[in-house]
């Protein structure tokens, strides 16, 4: 089966074959590719479930394939759920997003958040076939640490399977890959397929 996954964040794609793989246990059910680059629908959706209908359309209106897409973000509650859905401008740079949600939580004593991924699949006509949520829940670490993910990967720790209370960042790829928001949402969204699921 071929899937364009509508995404221009390499690390992404590179997630999504290693949890389908991980789910599926084979990289042979489904052969990701991308939409043509540059890559940039205008996200102005008031939800995660409608910014990934917005950016699954574009890359099916630009390559007439089944195709999936993701929105996620980082909902802290100290922060009344920001930076939320506008995680990806939270501020110019990675390094300047980890830096502001640091100096934003200084002082805070509940630092309880989480990550949340929508996920929309649409067949060759651009039909919505699934539609599928997936949280990991957690908290903003005190410091960053770790060098492994992407985005507020160094962090955040993750409730689940985390004994130690690393980072994400700190996290090897299939540490990630089993409890992330991404994982969750996926697993869902391959459920309905005809595939063998973990
Ligand atoms: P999106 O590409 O519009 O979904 O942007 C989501 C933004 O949320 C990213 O730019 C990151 O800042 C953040 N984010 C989403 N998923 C993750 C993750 O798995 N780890 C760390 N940051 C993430």
């Amino acid at each position: 089966m071929k899937i364009v996954f509508a995404t221009g964040n390499a690390h992404k794609l590179e997630e999504l074959r290693e949890i389908t793989e991980f789910v599926t246990g084979s990289a042979d059910f489904i052969e990701f590719s991308t939409p043509p680059k540059p890559f940039d629908p205008d996200e102005n959706g008031s939800t995660f479930e409608e910014n990934s209908l917005i950016k699954a359309r574009e890359a099916n209106r630009l390559t007439g394939m089944m195709t999936l897409a993701d929105d996620s973000g980082l909902c802290v509650e100290a922060l009344d759920g920001r930076p939320g859905l506008h995680s990806a401008r939270y501020a110019a740079g990675q390094d300047e997003k980890i830096e502001k949600l640091l100096a934003e939580m200084e002082g805070k004593t509940n630092r309880r958040a989480k990550f949340v991924c929508a996920m929309t699949l649409l067949d060759e006509n651009g039909e919505i076939l699934y539609q599928e949520k997936g949280e990991c829940h957690g908290e903003i670490a005190l410091k960053r640490a770790g060098t492994n993910g992407f985005g507020f990967d160094p962090v955040f720790i993750a409730d689940e399977e985390n004994p130690e209370k690393i980072t994400l960042a700190q996290m090897s790829d299939l540490q990630k890959n089993r409890i992330s928001h991404r994982a969750n949402a996926l697993k869902a969204v391959l459920r309905h397929m005809p595939l063998p699921i973990k």
